[in-house]
C-alpha cells in the first residue's frame, strides 16, 4: 500500500459525507470537534477511511434516536489523537476484553461480521498507532486512536 503525508481531519469529512445518509436518517446528533491547524500523520488514505468508517458505524448501530456522536481531534504531544464518542448502549464489562478479536459480535445474524474492529485494531497498528475503548453499559462508548504526527520538516 502507498503511504504518504495525509491530514486526518479531511480523511473524516471524507467518511462523514459518505455516512451522511444514515446518520440523518438515524437522527443522531453528530457533533464535530476537529482541531484546525493539525500535522499531517504518515499514512494510507483507505486504510484509515476504513479505520474511522468502521468506528462511526458501530457507533451509529449502538446509538439510539436524538444520541449524541462526538469526534473530536487534537495534537497531543507528538501525536495525533481522534476520540470518538457515542452516547449509545455501551459495552458490558464482561464482552469488554474481545471486541478488537476477529468474528466477535453481539449483532444478529447477518447484521454483523465481528470483523470491523480486528481490522481497524490492526490496522492502527501497522501505522504505529494505539486504539483503545472505554465503556460500560448505559454510560455510551469512546474509542481513542493515536497516531504518530509528521514534524514540520518531515
Ligand atoms: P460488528 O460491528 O460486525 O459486530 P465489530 O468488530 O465492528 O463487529 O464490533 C464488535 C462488537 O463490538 C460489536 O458487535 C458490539 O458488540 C461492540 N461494539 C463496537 N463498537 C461499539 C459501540 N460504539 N457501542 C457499543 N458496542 C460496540
Ligand atoms: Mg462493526
Amino acid at each position: 500500500v502507498e503511504l504518504r503525508e495525509v491530514q486526518i481531519n479531511d480523511i473524516i469529512r471524507d467518511v462523514l459525507s459518505f455516512l451522511e445518509n444514515s446518520i440523518m436518517y438515524s437522527k443522531i446528533n453528530l457533533v464535530l470537534r476537529l482541531e484546525g491547524g493539525l500535522p499531517d500523520v504518515y499514512g494510507n488514505n483507505v486504510q484509515l477511511q476504513q479505520v474511522f468508517l468502521n468506528i462511526i458505524n458501530n457507533a451509529i448501530d449502538a446509538t439510539p434516536d436524538d444520541g449524541n456522536i462526538t469526534i473530536t481531534t487534537h495534537l497531543l504531544a507528538e501525536e495525533v489523537q481522534i476520540i470518538i464518542q457515542d452516547t449509545g448502549e455501551g459495552i458490558s464489562k464482561e464482552y469488554l476484553p474481545h471486541i478488537f478479536e476477529p468474528f466477535f459480535t453481539t449483532k444478529e445474524t447477518g447484521k454483523g461480521t465481528g470483523l470491523g474492529l480486528s481490522i481497524t485494531y490492526g490496522l492502527v497498528k501497522k501505522m504505529g498507532g494505539d486504539i483503545i475503548v472505554q465503556s460500560h453499559i448505559g454510560g455510551g462508548t469512546a474509542f481513542t486512536i493515536t497516531i504518530p504526527a509528521l514534524g514540520k520538516n518531515e
